[in-house]
């Protein structure tokens, strides 16, 4: 379903956060990528929803190269793709429902009974529908990346991305969030999380892909290879 190939990317100062990166995961796979910090896991997370653009190589989403994707087809495409980021980046001054409603709004839909219908339902696949009027301040960190976590899928996307999601979490939370990732993997979309907690992403027995100054080193376990 997304396929690098010999992707390599140097950043305008000059600097080449990626080595030719070739690598295959297949639709509804859920898949890990690992590496130091500055290893080139956010940019290669950042291609597929176009936030950047290879140097070299190319990249396919559903055999569709995404160099051919234009300008204005960008917000269609990155309606299919959920992103997650390490801070879940809420607005604090609107309530939980707000936040998740965002994406629906950018995409124009403005239907107040549709909307409230897709809030709901992405809230309470992250347990926390009850906590729709409350604002980000009242919420602990693992129920603020719930919400990020909802707010990413209220569109129903193809593809879920997280950069470091559970970055700012204890373990017990994090395992929290890897599961509810797994609960949407389960029912068929495709996960790629960064994360450098290799004894948490162990313990997910799934695809490991590890990058080391830019390079794929080992890709382990899964459906997909290269
Ligand atoms: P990771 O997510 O594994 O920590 P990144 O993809 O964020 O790695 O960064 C890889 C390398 O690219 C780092 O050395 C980083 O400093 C560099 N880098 C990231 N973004 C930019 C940018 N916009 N311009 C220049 N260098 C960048």
């Amino acid at each position: 379903m997304i396929q690098f190939s010999n992707v390599s990317k140097r950043y305008s100062n000059g600097f080449e956060a990626l080595k030719d990166v070739s690598l295959h995961i297949a639709k509804a796979e859920m898949a890990f990528l690992t590496g130091h910090s500055g290893a080139g896991k956010s940019t290669l997370l950042k291609m597929i929803p176009l936030i950047e653009r290879p140097s070299a190589g190319s990249v396919t989403i559903d055999e569709r190269p995404l160099a051919q994707v234009k300008r204005r087809k960008i917000p269609a495409l990155r309606r299919d793709i959920g992103v997650i980021f390490q801070d879940s980046k809420l607005l604090n001054d609107r309530t939980v429902f707000d936040n998740v409603a965002l994406p629906l709004l950018v995409s124009g839909l403005h239907h107040p009974r549709e909307a409230g219908r897709r809030v709901r339902a992405a809230l309470d696949k992250v347990g926390l529908l009850q906590r729709e009027n409350d604002f980000p301040v009242y919420l602990s960190g693992g129920e603020r990346q719930r919400v990020g976590i909802a707010r990413a899928v209220v569109n129903r996307p193809k593809v879920l991305i997280a950069d470091e999601p559970t970055g700012n979490l204890d373990p017990a939370l994090s395992r929290e969030i890897m599961l509810l990732f797994e609960q949407f993997n389960q029912v068929g979309v495709t996960v790629l999380i960064a994360s450098h907690d290799l004894e948490l992403i162990g313990a997910m027995d799934k695809r490991i892909m590890v990058l080391s100054k830019g390079r794929l080193l080992a890709d382990q376990g899964g459906l997909g290879g290269t």
